[in-house]
């Protein structure tokens, strides 16, 4: 009889969404197949679960049913009634109310909208479950050096991490976000790197919440393509977006180079120079030094597009293999689904080894990883062409009268019952692609 084969060794980089999803899909492989998976996070575990509001949109849905983890993330669902456009003296101009019917189209608050935060630990919970020897998490750290074994691209990859640990892996899977270490070290960096900017930044923070203060979203426009958004998910406080389209050197300096202090002071400046007394200025860049903006995370917007996901050992997932860019409201989503299709191929090629004559089943690992390429490609690709450059234009106007245009605009759509228009930049839209069936992937038990 031939004696079952080793477990996988996956080495995950990266605790945000991809990296504990694709654990907790690899953790349920049906015998002989077994993985021992590490997850390596560069962020402390208490620090791991800042962002704000993500939705899942369309097959994103059905991919976070796939997890059997539908029922902790309905409990933390946050219940945003609409978004109220506002000019800059504060005055309502239009309302773009949700549909949470769970039919028709999907407006800017979708009906499953979770604070990144929240399905972060639902995930990591999930996986906490399962116990350490299937799924051990090490915050604080980071991937230092990736050296690929002699194999013929078999070969395991000898990983070093940050606190001077060393260990080998037969799969390194980068779910380490846009700015991925992993995809560089497979790329080597340089133009390869394959991000491509939005040109557009935002800054997300947490400020005091104050009186009347309510459950809807406001979103107030200021000329030179900016905007103040807020949110209240909670009572306790109010969750700030600042967005800009523009060349302000102080900021791009900030973001390239510039410490915590100093990026919250160019995103401050970016409104207070000339908008002191509009809108919520004032309370918003006061609020940026109050501890509840602790949570101050700032990005640049940007999509990434590479040719190929994987090479030999090496495998992306996630924003660091295809981000959408926010705009889309997409990225999580994908996220979920690209887990499913990549452990929903892994068990299909990994299975059929372990059935055949295939010696060691984990030997069709390179069938598994072009499969999930193909299989998603067409998916990333109908995201990829959602035109976000225009996007980024069209939601920051840069004159008054364009942003009284657009307040307008929304109006007359919302009045005539057309809040579509909402979903031009927010679409559920997948065009033909549905998430394949994998019943070699056995179903999750909520
Ligand atoms: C802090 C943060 C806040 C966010 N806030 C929002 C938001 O408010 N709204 C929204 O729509 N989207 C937000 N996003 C993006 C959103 O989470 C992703 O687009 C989407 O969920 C895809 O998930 P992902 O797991 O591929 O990437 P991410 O969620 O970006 O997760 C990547 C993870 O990798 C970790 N990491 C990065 N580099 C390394 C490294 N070298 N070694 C180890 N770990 C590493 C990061 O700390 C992060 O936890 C945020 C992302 C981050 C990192």
């Amino acid at each position: 009889m031939t004696p079952p084969p080793r477990p996988l060794r996956v080495l995950i980089s990266g605790a945000g969404v991809a990296g504990p999803a694709l654990a907790l899909h690899l953790s349920r492989l049906p015998p002989p197949l077994q993985c021992n998976i590490t997850i390596v996070e560069r962020r402390p575990r208490s620090r791991n679960n800042i962002g704000q509001q993500i939705d899942l949109r369309g097959q994103g849905v059905a991919a976070m049913r796939k997890l059997g983890i539908e029922r902790a993330v309905r409990a933390r669902l946050v219940d945003e009634p609409g978004v109220r456009m506002l000019d800059r003296r504060g005055k309502l101009q239009a309302y773009l109310a949700s549909n949470k019917s769970g039919r028709g189209a999907q407006t800017f608050s979708a009906e499953w909208e979770i604070m990144r935060g929240d399905l972060c630990d639902v995930l990591y919970e999930a996986c906490e479950a399962l116990g350490e020897e299937s799924v051990r998490f090490v915050f604080g750290t980071t991937v230092e050096g990736l050296e690929r074994q002699p194999g013929d691209g078999k070969g395991a990859v000898r990983v070093r991490l940050s606190d001077g640990s060393e260990g080998e892996y037969d799969l390194v899977v980068g779910c380490d976000g846009i700015g991925s270490r992993v995809r560089r070290a497979m790329f080597g960096g340089g133009s390869k790197d394959g991000l491509a900017p939005v040109g557009m930044a935002c800054a997300l923070f947490t400020i005091p919440p104050e009186e009347g203060d309510g459950p809807a979203a406001n979103w107030c426009h200021f000329p030179g393509r900016r905007y103040i958004m807020t949110r209240r998910d909670r009572e306790d406080c109010l969750r700030v977006e600042l967005g800009y389209a523009g060349d302000d050197p102080e900021l791009k300096r900030a973001l390239k180079h510039g410490t915590v202090a100093e990026q919250k002071e160019a995103w401050a400046n970016i409104f207070r120079r000339d908008m002191l007394d509009a809108w919520g200025v004032r309370r918003i860049t006061d609020g940026l030094s109050s501890p509840q903006a602790d949570d101050f995370y700032t990005q640049e917007f940007a999509q990434v597009k590479i040719d190929r996901w994987s090479e030999g050992r090496f495998v992306l997932l996630g924003d660091a293999a295809f981000c959408p860019a926010p705009l889309t409201g997409q990225g999580t989503s994908m996220a979920l689904i690209g887990a499913y299709v990549l452990a929903g191929e892994i068990a299909r090629a990994c299975g059929k080894g372990a059935q055949g004559e295939v010696v060691n089943p984990w030997d069709n690992l390179p069938v598994a990883l072009a499969a999930y390429e193909t299989t998603l490609r067409p998916f990333v690709k109908t995201i990829h062409d959602i035109p976000v450059r225009r996007i980024a234009r069209f939601i920051l106007p840069e004159s008054a009268w364009v942003i009284s245009f657009f307040h307008w605009a929304f109006w007359l759509f919302t009045v005539l019952r057309l809040d579509r228009l909402a979903t031009l930049f927010m679409s559920d839209d997948t065009g033909s692609w549905k998430l394949p069936d994998y019943p070699e992937l056995p179903a999750p038990k909520e």
